[in-house]
Formats: C-alpha cells, structure tokens, sequence
C-alpha cells in the first residue's frame, strides 16, 4: 500500500507528489488523462495574481513565498531532467490602472516591489507597445514561466524516483472509506489503496468529492488564450492593459490572455473569443496586426468564491484532503499551496498560517456569504 495517493496530475498534485517522495514516502499519482494537459497546461505562466492588491492577504501570503521559490525551482528541474521551464524574470508593466493608491499602500503593507512609473520609463522599457500611454504600475520582481515545459519537467522529475508510481488514462470515480477513515480510491475497475488520500483534481475536484463535499464551491471556469508566432524582441516583459495582457516566450512566441466565461466543463474555443483577444493584443502591442495566430485554445480554471485555495484535511472523512480552487493563480500559488499541504501531511513547521486555508473554514465562509 501506498503512503500517499493524488488524485488529478496538474501542477499542484504534481508538486504534491515530488516534495512528498522527496520526504522518502511512497506516491501514486492519477491522472484520468495524461498529466498536466489540463489547466496547467493552458494557463499562461505568470508568476503573479493579476493587480495583486485586488486579492485577499491570504492570495497574497502564497504568491510572495512561491515568488521567491520559483528562480529556484527552475533551475533545479532544469539541472534534474534537461528540461527547461524558462522562468523569465523579466517583470510585470501595467497600463491604465484605476485603483493605483490601492497599489501603492498594498505594496508598501506587504512589502512588496511596485512602483508608479511615467512615460519615459514605460517606453524604454518597452519601445514597441501602444504609444499614447503616461503613466504605469510596474512590478520589477513579477517573472513567468513556461507551464507547458514546467509540467514536462515535473512529469519527469516523477519519472525518475523510484518511489512514485504514475498511473495516466485512469479515472477516479470515488473515495473508498472504512469506519471514519479513506482508505483509496475506486476507479472503473479496481479500488487503489493508500494510507492518505490528496484530491487535486482542479475544476473536477467537486466530482471527485461528490459523496462526500456535495457542496464543494470549486467550479470549471473557461478561459481562452492565443499565440502569436513573432521574432523576439517584440516584447520582454509582461505587459497588462484593461484586464488582457501579453507573454513572452524565449522563442519570440507571444501569448495573449484570457477570457473569464462560466460556461460548465465546455471546452470549445470560440471565434467571438479569438476576435476579442486578437483587438486586446493590438490594443497593447499594435504590431501583432501584421502576425499571425499561430494557435487559440482554453482551458478550465479551478475557479473558487474568493480564489483561495481549499488546503487540508476534508471534514468528515479523516485521511483525506484537498488541494484546490486555485483559480486564476494555481501556478503562481503552486509551490507554497503545495508546500504547506505536505507540512500538514509530514508534521512539519507550516511555512505560513494554514489555518484561513483549511476546508472546514472555508466551507463555513461559504455558507456564511463571506465568500466575494
Ligand atoms: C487561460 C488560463 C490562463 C491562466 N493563467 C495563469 C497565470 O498566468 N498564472 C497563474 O498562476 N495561473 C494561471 N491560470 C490558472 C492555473 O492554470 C490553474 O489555477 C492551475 O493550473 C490549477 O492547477 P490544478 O493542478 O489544480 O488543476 P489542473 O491543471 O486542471 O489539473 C487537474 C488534473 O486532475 C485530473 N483529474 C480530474 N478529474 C479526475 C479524476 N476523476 N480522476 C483522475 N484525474 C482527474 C485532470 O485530468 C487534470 O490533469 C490560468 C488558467 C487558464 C485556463
């Protein structure tokens, strides 16, 4: 038997698996499909929520830890299994902000790197965006990182030790529990056993819990993207405009994000999307006009009330616990949201306060209509 099970292979339950086996125990991780092809895959890689000092402390808390840890993930995987990530350290500009006083006072509360800057700034920063822009906020330390690399590298990383078992193509259908306690899973046609049991199963985590969490407030929530195929030197950095931003990639490839649609578990692109997002990249970078899209895709956010996490042990069913709802930010949150889970399961020091993330005081947020 298994010490741990994770059920749903994106990042967070790959992240789960790698410092979990670093710890000696044994893992399985599920997949109903192959892993990280789903969010993880789709998202576009900023190492930031977007306009941070609209989110909730604890959004904050997570990211500022996994900021710091993000330079170093990479180059370890990198030097673990040749695969590069690309973290680009490269920061965060955004035009046209409302609220810049709110920015300004939640940086200097939670010391974090931002300042308001002016034309000259903006335009030598970046001489080919939009040219009629004054005045920015500019997050100098804000980086991005190539999910789709990132979770070739952690597959990999998993592939390599030999006390992780990844089983791909199976899907979990239910938790198998005895007196109190789960005990595994049960699939199509076995029942995996495991001492625990970790559920990181993004958009799907409600299915997954049916039987148990039947009011779990985790719910798919679709974003589309494209890519534009460019020389590089169009843009370095990440540049944000009304909500919409750019992404550069190491190659010259430019992503552009997203849209925001409660549309179930749909996962169609549509053409009304990819006009939207194509006016948005011209808006910021009016070069793309003359380029082409090379590929528009979506993918479906965890979406949660508030966007923080659900991370612990699930009430009512002891060995059992959770890892979503990580909505817009699962990537930048990933490495601090899985840090602080596998603390719990190893009896570690947590490396921040675990307790507004627990489900039992989420669950009860929600039924007080705290949740925003
Ligand atoms: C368009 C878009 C842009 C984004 N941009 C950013 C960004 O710039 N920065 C950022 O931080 N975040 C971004 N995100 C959000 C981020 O991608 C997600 O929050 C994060 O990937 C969630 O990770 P996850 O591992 O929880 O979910 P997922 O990556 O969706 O993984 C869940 C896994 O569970 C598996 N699964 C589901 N049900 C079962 C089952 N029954 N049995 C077995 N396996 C199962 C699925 O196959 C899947 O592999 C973006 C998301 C989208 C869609």
């Amino acid at each position: 038997m298994n010490d741990f099970l994770i059920v749903g292979g994106g990042v967070i339950g790959m992240m789960m698996a790698r410092t979990l086996s670093d710890s000696g125990a044994d893992v399985t991780i599920v997949d109903k499909n192959e892993l990280c092809r789903e969010s993880s895959w789709a998202g576009g890689g900023i190492v930031s929520p977007l306009y941070p000092w609209r989110y909730r402390a604890e959004i904050t808390a997570l990211a500022s830890w996994s900021q710091g840890f993000y330079p170093k993930l990479a180059q370890e995987l990198l030097a673990e299994t040749g695969i590069d990530p690309e973290f680009r350290p490269g920061g965060l500009l955004m035009l046209r902000v409302a609220d810049e006083e709110d920015a300004l006072a939640w940086a200097e509360k939670h010391h974090r790197p931002l300042t308001r800057v002016g034309k000259d700034f903006i335009y030598q920063t970046e001489t080919n965006i939009v040219p009629d822009k004054e005045q920015a906020i500019w997050m100098p330390e804000v980086g991005s990182i190539r999910n789709p690399r990132l979770g070739k590298a952690l597959k990999r990383s998993l592939e390599l030790r030999d006390n992780v078992r990844i089983l791909e193509g199976v899907e979990v259908k239910g938790i198998r529990e005895m007196d109190g306690h789960a005990i595994g899973v049960e699939t199509a046609n076995s029942v995996l056993s495991a001492g625990k049991v970790i559920v990181t199963s993004g958009a799907w985590s409600g299915q997954v819990l049916k039987g148990i969490l039947p009011d779990l407030p985790v719910q798919p929530v679709r974003g589309q993207m494209l890519v534009y195929k460019a020389e590089p030197g169009l843009v370095d950095r990440v540049v944000m405009l009304d909500g919409r931003y750019v992404i550069p990639r190491n190659d010259g490839r430019i992503l552009v994000g997203s849209t925001l649609e409660y549309a179930g578990f749909d996962k169609q692109t549509t053409e009304e999307a990819k006009a939207d997002l194509m006016a948005s990249a011209e808006s910021i970078l009016p070069a793309l006009k003359d380029l082409a899209v090379e590929h528009h895709w979506c993918g479906l956010r965890p979406g949660s009330p508030d966007g923080v996490p659900f991370i612990g042990e699930v009430p009512g069913l002891k060995k059992l616990y959770i890892n979503a709802g990580h909505f817009r930010n699962g990537l930048v949150l990933a490495p601090a949201a899985t840090q602080l889970l596998c603390n719990q399961l190893l009896g570690q020091e947590p490396i921040i306060d675990p307790e507004p993330y627990l489900p039992e005081k989420r669950l009860q947020e929600a039924d007080d209509g705290v949740m925003i």
